[in-house]
Formats: C-alpha cells, sequence, structure tokens
C-alpha cells in the first residue's frame, strides 16, 4: 500500500468523525480535523483540533467526497460510522471505518432513525441495542465530566446500577434517622440481613463487605431499583467504632462517598449525579421488542410499590413474590418473633393470626397493582433464625409479651442455630414442621384474591402458590394437601368457585432429577437459579465472591455462574427438568425467578430451552424484554 501523508504540507490533513453523534444519536456529522497532522497528532491531544464543519472551508472538495463516502458507508452497513481519514495535497483518502460506539440514548435514537430512513427493520433495530446498557437509562449516573476526573479508591461487584453519592452511615436506624433529616446517605454494612429493608430504602446505596451477586444486599436492592457495591472485600471494617479503612483512609460516619453500582468502583468524596430520562425512542423500541418476544417477562416484586413500578416498565404479572420480606416491617416482626418462639401449636396458631390480617393486605396492594394480572406468591423460604432479635432489649420485650423469661427465649434462639442455614431448616420444610404458616398464608392469599375480585369484576384473579425448595414429590404432597385444605375451606365458606394453582421452585438438584415425579403434583415449576446454583456447584450464594476471583483469574470460570446461568451444568438440570416435567404434565407452565431472569445472555438460553416466562427485579424488565426479543429473532430459523 502507497503510504499518504496527512503531515505533508498545509494542503494536508487529518481527521476523525461520527457519521452521527455518538452521545446524542442526533443525525449530523461530528468529529474533528487538524491540517498538517497525522492521526496521533489528534489522538494524543498536544494540539486542539478544529471542529469536522471548518474542514469544508479549508478542503472544499475532499470534504464533499467525504460526505459522500459517509452516505455511502452508513448505506453499505447500515450503522452509524467511527471513520478515520487523510488529506494529502486537497486530495481524500479513507483509512478506517468501524460500527460508533455510542451512549444507550444515542444507540435508541439511531435504530430508530434507522428505520424511519428505511436502513433497517424492526427486528435489526431489536437486534442493535445491547440490552444491558439500558440499565443507564433507568437510573441515576454520575455527572459524566466529574466523573472523567474521579479516580476510584477501591472496588466491588457492580451488584445493582446506578449511581449514589452520600455521607457514610453504618446502621438502617442511622440511615432512616439520616434521611429524615433530609441527608443523603450511603449504607456501608460487613453485609446485609432483612433487618436493614428499611435503613435500604432511606439510602441513596448500599455498599457492602461480604456478598456476592445473589446476596440478600444485591436482590434487594436490585428490587429496590437501588445502587449497589456489594464483596468489596478491600474494606476493613469497624462497625462498632463506626469507621472503615480503605485504600490506605479511614472513613468515619457523616464522610463523603461516590458508588458506581454499574462498575462496583468506590469514590473518595463527592461526585454529583444525574437523573434518568427515558427519551421517546425507548418505548418505540420496548414495543417492537414485544412484538416479536415468545417469553413472557414478570417481574420479582414483594410491595406494591415495586410491582407498579415493574408493571410501568411493561411486566406482564409476578413471577415471585418473597413473603418473607413482609415480616420485617413495623409491628410484624413481634408477631412473628411470638410464632417462632411459641411453645405450642396454639400459641403458634395465635401468632399466626395476628399476621394473618397484615399478609392479607398487602397481598391485596400487590394484587391490585398488578391489575388482574398473573402473581406468584412464594411461601415462606428462610430459615426461622434470621428473624429472631439479636438485642438484648428486644429479646427482653419478646420476653414479657411472650410470659417468658429472658434465658426461655435466648434457650429458644440457641436452638435455632444452624451450622449450614441455607441448607437447613428453611424452605418448604418450615411448613412440613409447621403446616401453621402454610395455612396462615394460604388463608392471606385467597382472602386476598377474593377481595379484590370483589372489587375488580372486569379481572379474573387465579392466584399462584407456590412451594420453594421442595426435592420430594411427597413434601410437595404433604404441604400441597395443606394448602388445598385451608384454600377450599375459604373458598366454600365465600360460596366462590375461583380457581387458584399451586406450583413449586425447581430450586434443589433433586427437584430437577425427579421433575417427572414433582409435576405430579406441581402444575408450576419456577426454576430457582439462585439456589440452583449454590446447591449444583456446591458453593455458597453468600460466600463464593471470596475464592471467584481466583477462578476467574485463572481462567475455570469465565463468569459469575450467579449473574449469568451456567448453561452446562445448571443448564442441563433445567432442560431436563422441563423435558421430564413436560412428560408428565404436557401444559405444565414454566418460568424462571433467579436472578439470571434478567441477565440477557440467560434469558437467551430459556428461551431456546421452551420455558414460557422470566422474572426479573422491576428495573431489568425492559433488559428482559429486548433480550427476550433478541432471543426470539436470533433463534427464527
Ligand atoms: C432462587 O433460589 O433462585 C430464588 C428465586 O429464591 P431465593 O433467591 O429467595 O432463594
Ligand atoms: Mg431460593
Amino acid at each position: 500500500m502507497p503510504m499518504v501523508f496527512g503531515n505533508l504540507n498545509d494542503n494536508s490533513g487529518t481527521g476523525v468523525a461520527f457519521t452521527r453523534d455518538p452521545a446524542t444519536g442526533e443525525k449530523k456529522l461530528m468529529g474533528e480535523f487538524l491540517t498538517n497532522a497525522q492521526g496521533e497528532d489528534v489522538v494524543a491531544g498536544v494540539r486542539t483540533p478544529m471542529p469536522i464543519a471548518q474542514m469544508e472551508e479549508k478542503f472544499p472538495e475532499a470534504y464533499a467526497e467525504f460526505i459522500d463516502v459517509c452516505n455511502k458507508l452508513e448505506d453499505h452497513y447500515r450503522d452509524m460510522q467511527d471513520m478515520e481519514f487523510t488529506v494529502e495535497n486537497g486530495k481524500l483518502y479513507m483509512l478506517q471505518c468501524r460500527n460508533g460506539k455510542r451512549t444507550a440514548q444515542a444507540a435508541l435514537k439511531i435504530a430508530c432513525d434507522l428505520v424511519d430512513e428505511g436502513m433497517i427493520d424492526e427486528k435489526q433495530a431489536v437486534l442493535m441495542i445491547d440490552p444491558r446498557n439500558l440499565d443507564t437509562l433507568l437510573h441515576p449516573q454520575f455527572d459524566a465530566k466529574k466523573l472523567k476526573a474521579a479516580v476510584p479508591m477501591g472496588k466491588g461487584l457492580g451488584a445493582s446500577p446506578g449511581a449514589a453519592c452520600g455521607k457514610i452511615v453504618f446502621s438502617a436506624e442511622e440511615a432512616k434517622a439520616w434521611a429524615a433529616r433530609k441527608e443523603k446517605v450511603v449504607l456501608v454494612r460487613l453485609e446485609t440481613s432483612p433487618e436493614d429493608i428499611e435503613g435500604m430504602k432511606a439510602a441513596q446505596g448500599i455498599l457492602t463487605v461480604r456478598g456476592g451477586m445473589t446476596s440478600h444486599a444485591a436482590v434487594v436492592a436490585r428490587g429496590m431499583g437501588k445502587c449497589c457495591v456489594s464483596g468489596c472485600g478491600e474494606i476493613k471494617m469497624d462497625e462498632e467504632n463506626k469507621k472503615f479503612e480503605l485504600a490506605g483512609k479511614t472513613f468515619h460516619e457523616g464522610d463523603y462517598i461516590s458508588i458506581d453500582g454499574s462498575t462496583g468502583n468506590i469514590y473518595d468524596g463527592v461526585i454529583p449525579t444525574v437523573d434518568a430520562s427515558i427519551a421517546g425512542e425507548f418505548g418505540r423500541i420496548m414495543a417492537w421488542a414485544d412484538k416479536y418476544r415468545r417469553l413472557q417477562v414478570r417481574t420479582n416484586a414483594d410491595t406494591p410499590r415495586d410491582a407498579a413500578k415493574a408493571r410501568e416498565l411493561g411486566a406482564q404479572g409476578i413471577g415471585l413474590t418473597r413473603t418473607e420480606h413482609m415480616f420485617f416491617e413495623g409491628d410484624r416482626i413481634a408477631a412473628f418473633r411470638e410464632m417462632i418462639c411459641a411453645d405450642t401449636v396454639e400459641e403458634r396458631v395465635a401468632a399466626l393470626a395476628k399476621l394473618e390480617p397484615m399478609q392479607q393486605s398487602d397481598f391485596e396492594g400487590i394484587y391490585e397493582a398488578m391489575e388482574g394480572c398473573p402473581v406468584t406468591i412464594r411461601y415462606l423460604d428462610p430459615p426461622l433464625h434470621e428473624f429472631v432479635p439479636t438485642e438484648e432489649a428486644d429479646i427482653e420485650l419478646l420476653a414479657k409479651a411472650q410470659g417468658k423469661t429472658v434465658e426461655d427465649i435466648k434457650a429458644i434462639i440457641a436452638s435455632l442455630h444452624e451450622f449450614n442455614p441455607m441448607m437447613g431448616h428453611r424452605g418448604c420444610r418450615l411448613a412440613v414442621t409447621y403446616p401453621e404458616i402454610a395455612e396462615m398464608q394460604t388463608r392471606a392469599v385467597i382472602k386476598a384474591a377474593l377481595a379484590v375480585q370483589a372489587r375488580h369484576p372486569e379481572w379474573t384473579m387465579v392466584p399462584e402458590i407456590m412451594i420453594p425448595l421442595v426435592g420430594e414429590v411427597k413434601e410437595l404432597k404433604y404441604v400441597k394437601d395443606v394448602v388445598v385444605k385451608a384454600a377450599d375451606a375459604v373458598l366454600a365458606e365465600a360460596g366462590s368457585d375461583m380457581k387458584y394453582k399451586v406450583g413449586t421452585m425447581i430450586e434443589i438438584p433433586r427437584a430437577a432429577l425427579t421433575a417427572d415425579e414433582i409435576a405430579k403434583e406441581a402444575e408450576f415449576f419456577s426454576f430457582g437459579t439462585n439456589d440452583l446454583t449454590q446447591m449444583t456447584f456446591g458453593f455458597s450464594r453468600d460466600d463464593a465472591g471470596k475464592f471467584l476471583g481466583a477462578y476467574y483469574e485463572k481462567k475455570i470460570y469465565e463468569n459469575d455462574p450467579f449473574a449469568r446461568v451456567d448453561q452446562i451444568g445448571v443448564g442441563k438440570l433445567i432442560k431436563m427438568a422441563a423435558t421430564l416435567g413436560r412428560e408428565t404434565r404436557p401444559d405444565l407452565h414454566l418460568g424462571v425467578c433467579g436472578e439470571h431472569g434478567g441477565d440477557p445472555s440467560s434469558v437467551e438460553f430459556f428461551h431456546k430451552v421452551g420455558l414460557d416466562y422470566v422474572s426479573c427485579s422491576p428495573f431489568r424488565v425492559p433488559i428482559a424484554r429486548l433480550a427476550a426479543a433478541q432471543a426470539a429473532i436470533k433463534n427464527e430459523k
């Protein structure tokens, strides 16, 4: 190839340009040009280039030809081009072109414009958008200029996207108190537990030392659409003295910190954030996605507020309501603790009776927010010790309420201790030992559905009851019998012929292996891929972050299996369970409600194995809708 020289003389030059604005997507040539220079001079930033439009004055012929080339290249590649060129003695030479990188907003605008210009069709437009980038349109982000100048001082997992900036607080109570004083706070914890929910709500963002992509903090924050960086092991935490060390600096309560839940970066001090803005093109792309996808998209939501948000973002139902989250709020925790610490069935039933109306009203709120769309309520799942008090004052309070001594309560709490709670007394095992819990939850589900049905005759309420952590058909049958008896009693009393469904989660490998048996009792399966991943790999979803880094470094695993489904191993179980289940029950409804339901590559896998829906946290609903459409279009043939 002959070489051309942009730095030959003043009648030569070089430039870089985009056929459309890569920041906004606007259809106008964007770029820079330098006379008597070569490419490196533009990139190195030693000289200040002129805007591309000025090239027209200096090199009118080369500029006209360049515009012509731009149009040709766009026509050929049917996408926005990023080009480099040189002018030697007034003559234009093209050096290279490629599809230009762009912001999420620009991606949407360019895709829509290309459709309007007749360059691509709707399906191609849908395929052009990276679903992961939609996140940036839905959450606050750091001011791009300020971020450029900032250097991260640490890094955790980008567990829930968005950016947050605020004063450090170390407890949920402080978060609430400071937020009530209109202070913006970032809640920094070793890890979070369900007791922290109110504090998480009050904070701008959450930073944890421990925990992976499916840890409590990550899952709950994603549900709330709140920025979260989890598992930053570099932090040396001293919760007692309200301080931590990171990057050689000590941070105290009230110091400013900024965190980026998309990259996992942690910054010292203030980086201002800007609010999300959803432009009109977003809706157009989503409507096209909905036209071409086969998978339904539901949401994981535990509150009417999250449910309403998810509806707004296009959710077609709820695939998972984690009922345990409801037991932590306000005065419920007291009644729930009474239930746990009950000595007799009568005591337990009395405590549950206090909870029933509260659960019923929660469910009514969720049903209302979902406007008649299907709602799957998952029964109590976590081990009971998660709910017992840890503070002396709370223990005393409970003892008083129960008419027991502090020692009695402490002994009960000690008896609930488990070495491995994730594989302990949780899930349907709770309902097997304490059927009263499942009875109460069933009454609440059915009564709520009846009440909402009465208020909205135009909806057809069909409650879906989901039994978690099943590994053996007989345990499912046992709990199902409890559920059916309680449900039928409520319906009979109301004189209603309302239909309801009882299904299960497939989240224990044994359930997948015996799915043909399980399907005899289950009307639907929802793959709980968080637990299924945990139990298939045999490592804890909360602790794996500690060693997975070494696995990526050593190229043993490429991705976090809790974020992107392991298609080879866990995927084999899902495929097998889907096939076996449908052999028994051809109309078995299949979904997934683990965190993978919002991961684009996992969504493609779920499409291919023939699931009916994916369910994910509200802010990931648009991502899943787009990913589902892309899966359908890519696999059309
Ligand atoms: C799962 O295990 O995938 C699931 C959705 O349930 P949870 O995360 O509540 O255990
Ligand atoms: Mg689970």
